[in-house]
């Protein structure tokens, strides 16, 4: 039996395949959602093909799978959505949430992140030349409470931290996707890794200018290679093997402070999974936070 009243995600960007440091996310947000009796989906978030092989989407579709991670619904594809996208940047712009802007990088930079065209007030009509759009956050102390981290402070500064949500070349941008989709999938608990953590005020603003009630957020610890750096393509985090499934779960739980016994990693992978739901404890992975 699953409940409506939870709906969790894990929201791969398909930069490369599965490393350890997505399966502990993916891990955190399924066990999360099957103790609660939720729902858990998958969603690709493929809004850029520049930064995304091919076949990545693949890869980490498979290694799911053969983790036993097997989401609850029809994986969703953010490449297939730019309708929706559109129409939550047409909104934003008509509502004054939003605006085109011309700036360079240099040209902020140069400004301390001032816009020296006064995209902000307006002035810059489609079509004059190529622009991006930006959301434009309000001046906030956002207190928020994390699941796991406890209670949260951001300050958020309108204009300098305005995030692209269409870029120039025409690629929708996360800060926008990952919120119209968590709306539109009707997600009510987000589990992720803590380098997203900042970017929370940020999407809270863009969930209430959307006419949404944020949800629930839980961020989890960051896995860390040897030398402190955070595991991702950019790092060359190693795609999990995945003729070793059980193992790597195992070793997924021992990073979220779960303390499997090491026998576990003879289970099949649904035993390993079953272990874990059993005695998932959410306050033991606050312990492993580096
Ligand atoms: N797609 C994002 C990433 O892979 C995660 C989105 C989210 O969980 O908010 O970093």
């Amino acid at each position: 039996m699953t409940s409506t009243d939870y709906r969790g995600r894990f929201a791969p960007s398909p930069t490369g395949p599965l490393h350890f440091g997505s399966l502990v996310a993916a891990l955190a947000s399924f066990l999360e959602a099957r103790c609660h009796q939720g729902q858990w989906l998958v969603r690709i978030e493929d809004l850029d093909p520049l930064r995304e092989p091919p076949e990545a989407t693949g890869q980490i579709l498979r290694s799911l799978d053969a983790h036993g991670l097997m989401a609850d619904d029809a994986v969703r594809f953010q490449s297939r959505r730019h309708e929706a996208y559109q129409a939550a940047i047409d909104r934003l712009l008509e509502t004054g949430h939003a605006y085109r802007c011309v700036c360079s990088r240099k040209e902020l930079a140069q400004h301390h992140g001032r816009h020296p065209h006064q995209c902000r007030d307006g002035h810059i009509a489609a079509g004059d030349q190529p622009f991006a759009v930006r959301f434009a956050l309000t001046d906030e102390t956002s207190h928020w409470q994390d699941q796991l981290l406890g209670p949260q402070v951001q300050t958020v500064a309108a204009e300098l931290d305005d995030p692209v949500i269409l870029r120039k070349e025409g690629f929708y941008a996360y800060q926008l996707a990952v919120v119209v989709d968590d709306i539109d999938q009707g997600i009510t608990h987000v589990v992720r890794g803590s380098d997203l953590l900042d970017m929370t005020a940020q999407q809270q603003q863009v969930y209430r200018a959307l006419g949404a009630t944020p949800p629930h957020w839980l961020h989890i610890p960051v896995i860390l290679n040897d030398q402190g750096q955070k595991l991702s393509k950019q790092t060359h985090a190693p795609a999990l093997d995945d003729t070793r499934p059980s193992d790597n779960l195992v070793q997924a739980l021992a990073a979220l402070g779960q303390e499997p016994p090491t026998e576990l990693t003879r289970e099949s992978v649904e035993q390993v999974l079953a272990w874990g739901i059993r005695h998932w404890r959410r306050a033991a992975a606050h312990l492993t936070a580096r």
